[in-house]
């Protein structure tokens, strides 16, 4: 499933490529990946002859800022938002329109100069969204309203975790999974922060002390970072929007390393299945003595 990294890696392609280019037009082979408006053909109206601005990322959500442009007069007017999310198995794929069309192919937006941009998704849980002007995009895309802050900002802080963790008394793994408490941490990148911050994934949260809050949050900031920095992870189907491969994948402390040694103690990497996701930890460097309990 596509993570925080690279749904990054994703935002950065798409910004090296769409930025001012209008869509002339679109083909929706898949309804249902239409969220928002309830008509396909409204989402096709709603697009065509707009040029794409700039993307964001928000949690694990792309949006793409829209300029509807007028000729005669010349005015510019927002054109609302294009949203999109990969969820399992998403790609966005900038094509040439001559390209043969990728199986699983849901969504095809064209653009001027035979560009197409393609939504790719085998399980087709992905959505995408076209959210008019007068909307907010958290009125169109409900996930974006539950959504906490972004592991880089600076409401991120020391002491907004710790007043999150203190009151829970699920485990840290499925805390650092929950979008409402930090957004866009999947469960790659929680196995990380985790072996780093030496804490073990079955940890209740009200139990973590100060220190392993502030060791967990600068753990977490900084596998993400790597990641983005890395291009993204190789442990999914994940392309980019050219469609290559990420290269985080060979340099993973624990995730997916079941049974094998770990990097830095030897120890065999142990797998055990939290909130109905599998949890990879090394137990001696994640071990945490019952004297630390409060
Ligand atoms: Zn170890």
């Amino acid at each position: 499933m596509p993570e925080l990294p690279e749904v990054e890696t994703v935002c950065r392609g798409l910004n090296a490529v769409t930025p001012h280019r209008a869509i002339v037009g679109g083909d929706v082979l898949l309804d249902s990946t239409i969220a928002h408006p309830v008509s396909v053909a409204d989402f096709l109206t709603g697009l065509q002859g707009c040029a794409i601005d700039r993307w964001q990322r928000r949690g694990k959500y792309l949006l793409a800022k829209l300029i509807r442009v007028f000729k005669n007069p010349q005015k510019f007017v927002s054109g609302g938002y294009l949203g999109v999310h990969l969820r399992m198995t998403g790609q966005l794929l900038w094509c040439h329109s001559s390209d043969k069309l990728q199986k699983h192919t849901r969504v095809r937006l064209f653009f001027a100069d035979d560009r197409e941009l393609r939504f790719v998704d085998q399980r087709t849980f992905g959505k995408m969204w076209w959210v008019p002007p007068d909307l907010e995009p958290p009125e169109a895309i409900s996930g974006l309203r539950k959504l906490g802050p972004e592991p880089f900002s600076e409401e991120f802080s020391v002491e907004y975790f710790a007043g999150q963790l203190q009151k829970r008394q699920k485990s840290i793994k499925t805390a650092l999974l929950d979008q409402a408490i930090v957004a866009g941490a999947g469960n790659i990148y929680a196995d990380e922060a985790l072996f780093l911050s030496k804490i073990p994934p079955t940890q209740i949260c009200s139990h973590l002390t100060p220190d392993e809050i502030d060791r967990l949050r600068t753990a977490l900031i900084r596998v993400l970072q790597d990641s983005i920095d890395a291009g993204g992870t190789t442990f999914s189907n994940f392309l980019n929007v050219e469609g290559i491969n990420g290269n985080y994948g060979g340099v993973a402390w624990v995730y997916n390393r079941t049974g094998q040694p770990c990097r830095v103690c030897q120890t065999p990497i142990v797998r055990v299945k939290l909130g109905g996701r599998s949890s990879h930890f090394c137990p001696q460097c994640q071990h945490r003595s019952m004297t630390h309990y409060p």
